[in-house]
């Protein structure tokens, strides 16, 4: 029996589908990108970034080939005209349509769930998404209910072309946090050239009963750092405040980049 992501348990053949599709590579590559990074920071352990690579080369096969053929191919399709427009034109202004937020959050979800199933493989972990939120994600193109997600722009750096960070932390770890330390969070950081995607999934640790100790209500999860101008950089996507408008107030730069990924992990420094 093979292990779908999406589906679970399946006699379907699996799919050895990179990452990021070949359309985003061969855009990449014409524009002069050589250098693709994936950056780290899993379960356990310090957080790791990958060696320069010519091409995407992320190739996780934990998804079946229906999946891979049928749905996510559609919201690959979705988001291509959006997302190659942010790429090549990142000066043009824009808002976003309802259709193209709700694609570009499915999109997220998607690449969020397979990283998090590369690392139960190459860790064994339990996974962090639910087999029911990913079962909503692919019948009903659902996120899961407790998820923030921005997009922004940075500065262009060569070596910058497309990165990828992902980070799981329980937030114990941040003093500033310690009254919702019975949270889990999984962040990803995607970087397309100047356009960067950041999304932050929370779930409990436990299941626990509400009245109890453990409880946490849904208006909890609204944790952005209230100190820091990311609201400059970064414009929220999901949940919905209002209309997407592109492109944000700043550009962040390397250093801010490098602050945006660890900006609601245990490594940012002053939370
Ligand atoms: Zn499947």
């Amino acid at each position: 029996m093979n292990e779908c992501a999406f589906c679970g348990p399946t006699v379907e053949p699996m799919s050895p589908e990179d990452l990021f599709p070949s359309w985003l590579s061969r855009l990449l590559q014409g524009l002069g990108a050589r250098n693709f990074r994936i950056s780290t920071k899993p379960r356990s352990g310090a957080a790791r970034l990958g060696g320069p690579a010519q091409r995407i080369n992320v190739r996780l096969p934990v998804v079946c080939t229906p999946c891979n053929t049928q749905w996510m191919s559609q919201i690959e399709n979705q988001v291509k005209p959006l997302l190659t427009q942010l790429i090549l034109k990142p000066d043009e202004p824009k808002i976003f349509t309802d259709e193209q937020c709700t694609a570009l959050i499915i999109w997220t979800t998607i690449k969020s769930i397979i990283l998090d199933h590369a690392d139960v493989a190459a860790t064994g972990a339990a996974p962090f998404f639910t087999q029911a939120q990913r079962t909503k994600l692919r019948d009903d193109w659902l996120p899961p209910n407790r998820v923030e997600m921005w997009v922004g722009r940075a500065k262009y750096a060569k070596e910058d072309s497309l990165r990828v960070e992902f980070t799981y932390s329980g937030f114990s770890r941040i003093p500033s946090l310690r009254k919702i330390h019975h949270l889990h969070a999984f962040t990803v950081t995607i970087q397309l050239r100047e356009v960067v995607i950041q999304a932050l999934f929370l779930r409990n640790r436990t299941k626990p009963k509400k009245g109890s100790m453990n409880y946490v209500p849904e208006s909890a999860y609204a944790i952005q750092p209230k100190n820091l101008p990311w609201s400059h950089f970064m414009i929220q996507l999901h949940p919905d405040v209002g209309e997407v408008r592109w492109p944000p107030g700043a550009q962040l730069n390397r250093t801010g980049f490098e602050a945006l990924t660890c900006r609601i992990s245990s490594r940012a420094p002053g939370l």
